[in-house]
């Protein structure tokens, strides 16, 4: 059996995080090493996994990937830590904002990185659909409508914009609209309006854990690669 790959959960005591360490401890391939939360964790080590607060991150051990699931405030220190360690760098945290996408963007320089505001297959693909409805559909009015869990905090959510930037890839202006309700893991439409007719597409995720079997998938494939800031679909095979 070949090593396992050594990795640091960001954001470990948030939802994507319990969900990340519960799915990569299923995972024979995969050793988790640090697990850092944003307080001093209650307890410092659970199910064999060392806990860190954010403010310990020079403290951790060595790891060959860091899966970042947090808030933007705790985007800065988590990609200090890769660059300083020479690891590779898989990010879903929304609501980045210019400065930091800016640092991303030169931080893949000397590191391996793919940040994804949906790290699900379904969504990689309305993306491309998104585009080609887009130049297919000159001139009709383009609506993307997101909803999420009330606790989200970010607006439009970041799926939203990247499914945006696909509709102006393909020539149409999107406008956005948000709505947060109830515990709704995710839904996002995207409507194209002419006269007479509509078409709409729309993804919905029912389970967080598309994401995280997305994250942790990628994070197996991005180790291998040189740096870079790669996208998801990048990584599939
Ligand atoms: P959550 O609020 O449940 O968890 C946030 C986590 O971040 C907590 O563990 C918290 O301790 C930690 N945190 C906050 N500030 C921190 C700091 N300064 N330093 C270190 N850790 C810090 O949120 P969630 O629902 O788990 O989502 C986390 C992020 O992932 C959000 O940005 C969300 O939009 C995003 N998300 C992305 C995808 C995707 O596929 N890309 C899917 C779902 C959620």
């Amino acid at each position: 059996m070949t090593t396992p790959l050594r990795v640091l959960i960001h954001g470990a005591s948030g939802r994507m995080g319990q969900a990340l360490l519960r799915l990569a401890a299923e995972n024979e391939h995969l050793a988790v090493v640090a697990a850092v939360t944003r307080r001093s964790p209650a307890a410092r080590v659970v199910d064999g996994v060392a806990y860190f607060a954010a403010g310990e991150l020079a403290g951790v051990p060595a790891f060959d990937v860091a899966i970042d699931f947090s808030l933007p405030e705790g985007f800065d220190p988590i990609l200090a830590l890769c660059v300083e360690r020479n690891a590779a760098l898989v990010s879903g945290t929304t609501g980045l904002s210019e400065a930091q996408r800016s640092a991303l963007q030169a931080a893949s320089e000397g590191i391996a990185v793919v940040w994804a505001s949906n790290f699900s297959l379904g969504v990689a693909v309305l993306a491309e659909l998104v585009e080609r409805a887009a130049a297919a559909l000159q001139g009709w009015d383009c609506d993307i409508v997101e909803s999420h869990h009330v606790h989200k905090q970010d607006a439009p959510s970041g799926t939203a914009l990247t499914l945006g930037q696909g509709a102006e890839l393909g020539g149409a202006t999107p406008r956005y609209a948000s709505l947060r309700a109830g515990d709704i893991v995710g839904e996002h439409l995207v409507q194209f309006t002419g006269l007479g007719e509509r078409v709409e597409l729309t993804h919905r995720a029912t389970n967080r854990d598309i994401f995280v079997r997305g994250a942790l998938h990628a994070a197996q494939r991005l180790v291998a690669r040189k740096p870079g800031l790669y996208r998801v679909r990048d990584l599939l095979d």
